[in-house]
C-alpha cells in the first residue's frame, strides 16, 4: 500500500515554514491503518520486545496497536503532570519548541526488552527524552519504530546506535 497518499501535509501548522505531516487521514481508513501497523509489525519480526512506549498523543495510536499485535505491555510517556503515580522526567526540545516528558517510576522493570513507538521521528529530541526516561529506570531499549520518518532533519544520526524502523521517509 502507498502509505504517503493517506497522509495529507498542511502548509504552515502550527507555524510558518512547517510543513505538518497530518496522519488523521491515514487513521480514519481502517484498512490503511491496519496494513500500516501490520507492515511495522512484519519489520520488527524477530525482535526481542517485552514493553513498548510511546510519547502522547500521536505516538498512541502507533505504540497501543503494536503493542496488542504483539501481546505486550503499553507504558505511556506524557507531558509533565498529567500522570496521576510518582513520576521520573526529562526535558527536550522539539522541531517547534520545549517540554518535559514524564513515566512512571514503575512502569518499566529493570532489564526490559523496550520498544519506543511514535507517529513521526524529526529532529529525534522527543525520543532521545523517551529513551534517557527508559534508561533511568534501567530498560534496555531495543529500538523504535515510526510510521513517518523527516530524513532530512537527521534524528537516526542523533540517535545512534538505534536500530530504527519507518514506513514512510520525506
Ligand atoms: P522530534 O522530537 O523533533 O523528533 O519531533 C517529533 C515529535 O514531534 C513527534 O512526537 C511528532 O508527533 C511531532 N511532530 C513533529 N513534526 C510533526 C509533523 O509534521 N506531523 C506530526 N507530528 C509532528
Amino acid at each position: 500500500m502507498d502509505f504517503k497518499e493517506k497522509i495529507r501535509v498542511i502548509q504552515d501548522f502550527p507555524q510558518p515554514g512547517i510543513r505538518f505531516k497530518d496522519i488523521t487521514t491515514l487513521l480514519k481508513d481502517g484498512k490503511a491503518y491496519k496494513a500500516a501497523i501490520d507492515s511495522m509489525i512484519e519489520q520488527l519480526k524477530g525482535k526481542e520486545i517485552d514493553l513498548i512506549v510511546g510519547p502522547e498523543a500521536r505516538g498512541f495510536v502507533v505504540a497501543a496497536p503494536l503493542a496488542t499485535a504483539l501481546g505486550v505491555g503499553f507504558v505511556p510517556v506524557r507531558k509533565k503532570g498529567k500522570l496521576p503515580a510518582e513520576t521520573i522526567e526529562e526535558s527536550y526540545g522539539l522541531e517547534y519548541g520545549k517540554d518535559v516528558l514524564a513515566i512512571h517510576k514503575d512502569a518499566i522493570q529493570p532489564g526490559q526488552k523496550v520498544l519506543i513507538a511514535d507517529d513521526l521521528l524529526a529532529t529525534g529530541g522527543t525520543i532521545g527524552a523517551t529513551m534517557n526516561l527508559v534508561q533511568k529506570l534501567q530498560g534496555e531499549v531495543v529500538g523504535a519504530a515510526f510510521l513517518i520518518e523527516l530524513t532530512y532533519l537527521q534524528g537516526r544520526e542523533k540517535l545512534k546506535g538505534l536500530d530504527i524502523i519507518s514506513l514512510v521517509k520525506y
